[in-house]
């Protein structure tokens, strides 16, 4: 049989994935299973986005459409963006992709050769790694642990920029951790960036509507304008409007990223479709009653888990501010057995909770950071209460 390329075997199946197929399985064997493990939003979109989808389908040319996205939902970002805070951008700034991932993976083939490096803070989302590794890119991780909240500061990352990295990947609100940074934090990190001019800086600021505790959002450029020729500001519809299968993401940056991710689309996706642009405008313009809700309940589930958690003893869990993650120092627990099962890492811990508890959560090293575990919040609130429950009792059970 002839091989496959290379870059092929540098992919690893996610890590999250595994979790959550070990879980499906044990639910069609029978088990009673509370999944803490994927990070998808619980809720649908408003019935305007069907609706607008629904219209448009009633007209659809059925033709391929702009590489760049259509001038309508392009405008209806740019309104999005101005919302959030930034200002001065034109369609010429923005691109799509079939969501962030994409977006991701098309600004790695954008902005690094094979060989060059880019930097990123641990705990990191799992897929930064691959999409780095698939296009050859040197990683430089800057560990964050949970004794700094899981948070990158000035310092680390003078030292990663002074190595001349193409890219530096940045993640707020952030996925495994919760973890949200306030303006100071956002312009200290600025000011930095500033000293580095050969260095992108890609924000992925897809969870950008759920922060909680009036911290708001922050970005590099609302800091340093100057930054704009730099900073590529990534977001989708996935989890702010509950879209994660209708895959919309898109970029807002230099005109000459924006170009190239352009370009790039015209070989790879060519257009979005016209049904999925339509509802896309719909959940960009319409009302926003529904990220505003979910992000308001994700805030009280927030407060129910990092009580929960805290009540155990060892367990610290660095209080998150946004999205829908926690991501506790379990690390308490390593060296000790549950009913005669050994756990020495995270792997182990995680198996043994979900056989022993039911309970799917996902190892910290698919993040970086094998001292911790990732409570994804989702779930009915019905299913909060007794997980979280499950997992006291599997740490009270330990010796
Ligand atoms: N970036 C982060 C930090 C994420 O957590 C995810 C999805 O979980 C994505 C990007 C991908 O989002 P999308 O569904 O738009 O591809």
């Amino acid at each position: 049989m002839p091989q496959l390329a290379q870059r092929v075997g540098r992919a690893k199946p996610s890590a999250i994935m595994v979790i959550a197929e070990k879980a499906k399985q044990l639910k069609a064997a029978g088990r009673d299973i509370i999944s803490f493990s994927i990070g998808v939003p619980n809720f649908l979109p408003g019935e305007h986005v069907y609706a607008a989808a629904r219209e448009s389908l009633s007209h659809d040319s059925g033709q391929y459409g702009s590489n760049r996205g259509a001038e309508v939902l392009l405008d209806a970002f740019l309104k999005h963006i101005e919302a959030l805070g930034f200002s001065g951008y034109t369609r010429t700034n923005l691109s799509i992709g079939i969501g962030a991932k994409h977006v991701l993976y098309n600004l790695a083939e954008a902005l690094l050769d094979e060989g060059d490096e880019i930097c990123f803070a641990a705990p990191y989302w799992t897929t930064y790694r691959d999409i780095a590794d698939i296009v050859g890119a040197k990683v430089n991780v800057m560990h964050c642990g949970p004794e700094q909240n899981y948070k990158l500061t000035p310092t680390q990352l003078d030292a990663a920029l002074a190595r001349k990295p193409r890219v530096f990947l940045f993640n707020n609100p952030s996925n495994p951790t919760g973890m949200v940074y306030t303006a100071g934090e956002i312009a200290a990190l600025a000011d930095v960036l500033v000293k580095h001019p050969d260095t992108w800086v890609i924000t992925d600021d897809i969870y950008n509507s759920m922060v909680f505790d009036g911290i708001g959002y922050h970005n590099f450029v609302f800091a340093r304008p100057e930054l704009r020729d730099r900073v590529i500001f990534v977001d989708s519809v996935s989890k702010t409007y509950g879209m994660p299968g209708w895959r919309v993401g898109l970029i807002a940056g230099p005109e000459v990223v924006a170009k190239a991710v352009t370009t790039l689309n015209s070989n790879h996706i060519t257009s979005l479709p016209e049904v999925i642009t339509a509802a896309a405008v719909a959940a960009f313009s319409g009302p926003q009653e529904v990220p505003r809700a979910r992000c308001a309940e994700f805030a009280g589930k927030r407060d129910i888990v990092v009580a929960a958690l805290g009540a155990i003893p060892g367990v610290a869990c660095p209080r998150p501010q946004g999205a829908f993650y926690a991501f506790p120092d379990i690390s308490v627990a390593f060296g000790k057995s549950h009913h005669g099962t050994k756990i020495n890492n995270d792997v182990e811990f995680c198996a043994a909770l979900l056989e022993a508890k039911g309970v799917a959560c996902v190892p910290g090293s698919a993040f970086g950071e094998p001292r911790a575990m990732r409570i994804s919040y989702t779930c009915p609130t019905a299913q909060l209460q007794p997980g979280l429950a499950r997992i006291a009792e599997f740490f009270a059970e330990l010796n």
